[in-house]
């Protein structure tokens, strides 16, 4: 039979619960889950990507064999065909998520109809958690405890105390 390979993109800057709810959904339904960090989609970000990525390889490492995480720039198509890849998974949370990720999803399949976007909701506890807001709560002192994994709050407390 043949192998199925998804592609999660994103920026994961960082990587937080919601993300991981969609790994774990994702690994369960696909033979293999790659993990692509976009490189410059902010000009600043908060975590570099080489940062980004060994946070998230070291919290998915033993946890999902069939995920692995690596990075992409460039053309997301491009990459997942490179891939072998015939799916590309992005999570929704509200009703404002839809309009950009249908535009997208139509975009990509413009550009290459033989990769399927797939959408994954996860728990509803993360429906309104966004890396975004995690970023901004911790930078004003808030508390992000279970809402991204325990490394992620140690490595943000490390970025506040350095700044
Ligand atoms: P964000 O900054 O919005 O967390 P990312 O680019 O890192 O964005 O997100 C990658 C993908 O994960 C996107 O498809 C995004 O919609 C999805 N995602 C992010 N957070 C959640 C969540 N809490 N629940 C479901 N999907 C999510």
């Amino acid at each position: 039979m043949r192998k199925t390979t998804a592609i999660y993109p994103g920026s994961f800057d960082p990587l937080t619960n919601g993300h991981l709810d969609i790994i774990e959904r994702s690994a369960k339904l696909f033979d293999e889950v790659i993990v692509a960090i976009l490189v410059n989609l902010d000009k600043e970000p908060l975590f570099t990507v080489e940062e980004r990525v060994s946070m998230t390889r070291a919290i998915l490492n033993h946890r999902f064999p069939n995920v692995r995480v690596d990075i992409f720039d460039g053309l997301l198509v491009e990459y997942a065909i490179k891939q072998q890849a015939q799916v590309i998974v992005r999570g929704i949370r509200a009703v404002s998520d839809y309009e950009y990720e249908l535009q997208m999803a139509l975009m990509n399949r413009r550009l290459e109809s033989r990769l399927e976007t797939v959408f994954m909701m996860a728990a509803e506890a993360y429906s309104y958690l966004s890396s975004r807001l995690v970023r901004e709560v911790f930078k004003l002192g808030g508390s992000v405890d279970g809402l991204v994994p325990a490394l992620v709050e140690e490595k943000l407390k490390e970025k506040i105390q350095k700044k």
